[in-house]
């Protein structure tokens, strides 16, 4: 896998359009796949608009930010990741879907490395009935991707030392540290913080404080950067439901998600990226 290379990141919502600008900004051509024109051009503004913060901040000149604009194409075509040498993809958290896009891309795309954004599915049952098994990967990025420095890579049991050692490689080309775990639901990052989330959203729940009480303690008192339910909403609710489904099939039911989140679910109070969840965000609906 060369330095610079092709990329097709499948999904261009609150993960697929950090990815793209992330590896755009970095060199690389990128292909952003998505369902419609319209959902695509949002996630062109996205980031667009969040590389202009990025100026605005002193962290890159604006000629870096035109250049990672022109690397960037759009299209609704699975047919855009055939010459792909590394294609991420980061549709909703459904196997099924999953598994569909990574087999249909196996199919099409014999060579490239077919790595997931999954918070919580097996990479090995991914893996399953995708052409060429060993070139399927976790890179499981982190919001905001951009900013965010970690990437958790997810070796499933039919993954290569090659594919590890490449996705190593590409990873730390975009400023960010790849940790190696192990295929477990939720491997570390979910494992770990969504027992947190969820036990929030039961203290709402049971009127043990307001959203904006729990997350000032959680802030002031555990030195939190951000208070569990805010990340919740920056997250997406449905995201961290059927994370949390994933780990109580896999993991039991201390995992068991909160009946106030999945009523927020179904109500379509999905965070920020609908306009409201714990909190209200104008803008961004
Ligand atoms: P999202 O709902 O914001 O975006 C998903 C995008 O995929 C949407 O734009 C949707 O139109 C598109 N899509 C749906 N079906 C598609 C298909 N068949 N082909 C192409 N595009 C399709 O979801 P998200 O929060 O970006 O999550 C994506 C993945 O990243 C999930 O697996 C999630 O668990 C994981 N993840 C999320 C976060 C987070 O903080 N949100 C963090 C790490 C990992």
């Amino acid at each position: 896998m060369s330095e610079r290379m092709s990329v097709a990141v499948v999904g261009a919502g609150t993960m697929g359009n950090g990815i793209a600008h992330v590896f755009a900004q970095y060199g690389h051509a990128v292909s952003l796949i998505d369902l419609s024109d319209a959902l695509l051009e949002r996630a062109r503004a996205t980031i667009a608009a969040n590389l202009e913060r990025q100026v605005k901040k002193a962290v890159l000149s604006a000629e870096t930010r035109d250049q990672t604009l022109g690397r960037l194409e759009l299209s609704t075509e699975r047919a855009a990741a055939a010459d792909a040498g590394l294609v991420v993809e980061a549709v909703p958290e459904v196997e099924s879907l999953k598994r569909d896009v990574l087999q249909e891309i196996g199919r099409l795309n014999a060579s490239a490395i077919l790595a997931s954004n999954t918070s919580s599915i097996s990479i090995t049952a991914l893996a399953r009935g995708v052409a060429r098994p060993e070139r399927v990967i976790g890179m499981h990025f982190m919001n905001p991707v951009p900013v965010m420095k970690l990437v958790e890579v997810i070796r499933g049991l039919q993954t290569s030392d090659a594919t590890l050692e490449q996705v190593f490689l590409v990873t730390r080309g975009l400023e960010k540290t790849p940790v190696e775990v192990h295929d477990y639901a939720g491997f570390v990052s979910n494992r770990v913080l969504m027992p947190m989330i969820n036990e929030a959203v039961y203290c709402v729940m049971e009127g043990v404080a307001r959203p904006d009480a729990i997350d000032t303690v959680m802030k002031l008192g555990m030195n939190h950067p951000m208070g569990p339910l805010a990340l919740a909403d920056l997250i997406g609710l449905d995201t961290c439901l059927s994370i949390l489904e994933v780990l109580q099939h896999d993991l039991g039911d201390k995992y068991r998600p909160c009946p106030l989140l999945r009523q927020y679910v179904a109500a379509g109070w999905l965070g920020r990226k609908t306009g409201r969840g714990f909190y209200s965000y104008a803008a961004t609906a």
